[in-house]
């Protein structure tokens, strides 16, 4: 087997993998689909490897004395500001992916919760804070606020009538 001979079996082989991974990925995802990569978090990303790449070129034209000394300082300086804003961007990016992720678990909570809770009693909660409170609780035991009328006790001693025996 000649040497291009080899490497077309080895492109052939990777194409295929490429190709049934493409194909099975739908058998392998949950329900709930990936999501797709952020355009904004790949353009952050494509532009942090840009100013790496600036900062490698500095430091090499630095090396070769095309730049003096306070030139390649000044423009290191400004390449390295504009890292520092990318890097920010990023890290906003990332969090607001997490607080998006934690609030999708949130309602799957919901969800499940609901969804296991018809029939039963469910759990009361405070409308104000939304946090589960104690049945019969006048005040919510987190945030102190009074409970609405969700959460009146079972044994409601609204009528007292029954005192008093007839002679
Ligand atoms: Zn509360």
């Amino acid at each position: 087997m000649t040497a291009p001979d080899a490497l077309l079996v080895a492109v052939a082989a990777l194409v295929t993998a490429l190709v049934t991974a493409w194909v099975t990925l739908p058998l392998w995802r949950g329900p709930e689909p990936l999501s797709p990569p952020d355009p904004a978090a790949l353009e952050l990303l494509a532009r942090r490897q840009a100013l790496l790449a600036m900062l490698r070129d500095l430091d090499a034209e630095r090396a070769l004395g095309r730049l003096d000394a306070t030139e390649h300082g000044l423009l290191r300086e400004e390449v390295v500001a504009h890292g520092a804003a990318v890097l920010q961007a990023i890290d906003r990016l990332a969090e607001a992916a997490r607080s998006a992720s934690a609030l999708r678990l949130a309602r799957v909570e919901a969800d499940v919760h609901a969804a296991g809770g018809t029939g039963i009693t469910q759990a009361p909660s405070c409308a104000a804070c939304g946090r589960v409170v104690e049945g019969g609780a006048l005040f919510c035991g987190w945030c102190g606020r009074p409970l609405e009328s969700g959460v009146a006790a079972a044994g409601d001693p609204a009528h007292a009538s029954d005192r008093g025996h007839d002679g």
